[in-house]
């Protein structure tokens, strides 16, 4: 008899491929049959400065579900590809963003999430990689936008975000746990 791996192991495995580098993941894909009311970037955001560097501020209210603006940048085919604003959009592709939504920050509590669409180009059979931030909830204007990094265990650094559920540390809950282990075979509690 030849041994059967689990193959919810493998499963598992596959969804959560292993990051070497720092990436914002956790975004959903999106059918292109729930693609967003507008693609045009919103010039209702601005730029401003917060306790932990940039930021990026709601001009406008928002409902909840609405599309904010696209988050354009350099597509990278690299999946090991990293940086502190990248965002690994699926299919081994990274993106980097550009301003003003590379200055999205972390919550441990977002009030956003970035969801990526196969979008038809225009006059091309191809279909294209875009990528939007959405807001989860109604957002004020001058209220912060963030979205939750979902960084690795290997990634994470300490979290200011100051959310009543911060925990402290800007990482994946699921990767909690091994987040723990590492601290405490360093000795830091
Ligand atoms: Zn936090």
């Amino acid at each position: 008899m030849v041994p059967m791996r689990d193959p919810d192991d493998q499963d598992r495995k596959r969804r959560q491929p292993k990051m070497r580098r720092r990436q914002r993941t956790g975004s959903r894909i999106v059918d292109a049959d729930e693609r967003p009311q507008r693609y045009a970037r919103d010039k209702s955001v601005r730029i401003g400065m917060t306790r932990v560097g940039k930021g990026l501020f709601a001009r406008r209210r928002y409902p909840a579900q609405t599309v904010i603006g696209e988050i354009k940048g350099e597509i990278i085919d690299d999946p090991h590809y990293g940086s502190d604003y990248c965002m690994n959009v699926g299919n081994g592709q990274i993106l980097e963003p550009e301003a003003p939504f590379r200055y999205v920050n972390h919550s441990c509590e977002p009030n956003c999430e970035f969801d990526v669409f196969d979008l038809p180009e225009p006059r091309k059979l191809n279909r294209h990689r875009r990528v939007f931030l959405i807001s989860l909830r109604e957002i004020k204007p001058g209220e912060e936008l963030t979205i939750h990094y979902h960084w690795s265990a290997a990634s994470a650094i300490g979290c200011r975000c100051q959310s009543p559920s911060c925990r402290g540390w800007i990482v994946d809950p699921t990767q909690w746990d091994t987040l723990m282990a590492r601290l405490a075979a360093k000795g830091t509690p």
